[in-house]
């Protein structure tokens, strides 16, 4: 091998080099994103509405979804019988308020 080709060789394992670290730096801050959402309680789920971050509050034993962007609560399947069948306490109202 020429120390011409050597060179260009050295080259390209630089190149592929920085590429890969280019690629798992990527992957690494990809990853610390989630991470962080995690622990924020932040869940993957987009708001329906702006698509803006869906955070997992509990109130009463009831799971709710609220957006953190425009405030809309978002509830599965069920969890609004909960919720209107522990309306009593008007703990819900207070929600509300408290997102003014
Ligand atoms: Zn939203």
């Amino acid at each position: 091998m020429s120390g011409m080709d050597e060179r260009r060789k050295g080259l390209e394992e630089e190149y592929f080099h920085r590429k890969n670290q280019e690629a798992i730096e990527k992957l690494r801050a990809k990853m610390k994103v989630a991470e962080e959402a995690k622990a924020a309680g932040i869940s993957s789920m987009k708001c329906p509405r702006c698509d803006g971050s869906l955070k997992e509050s509990k109130f009463e034993e009831v799971l709710i979804d609220t957006c953190e962007k425009c405030g809309g609560v978002w509830l599965d399947s069920g969890e609004l019988e909960q919720v209107t069948r522990r309306e009593k306490g008007g703990w819900f109202s207070r929600l509300w308020q408290e997102k003014e």
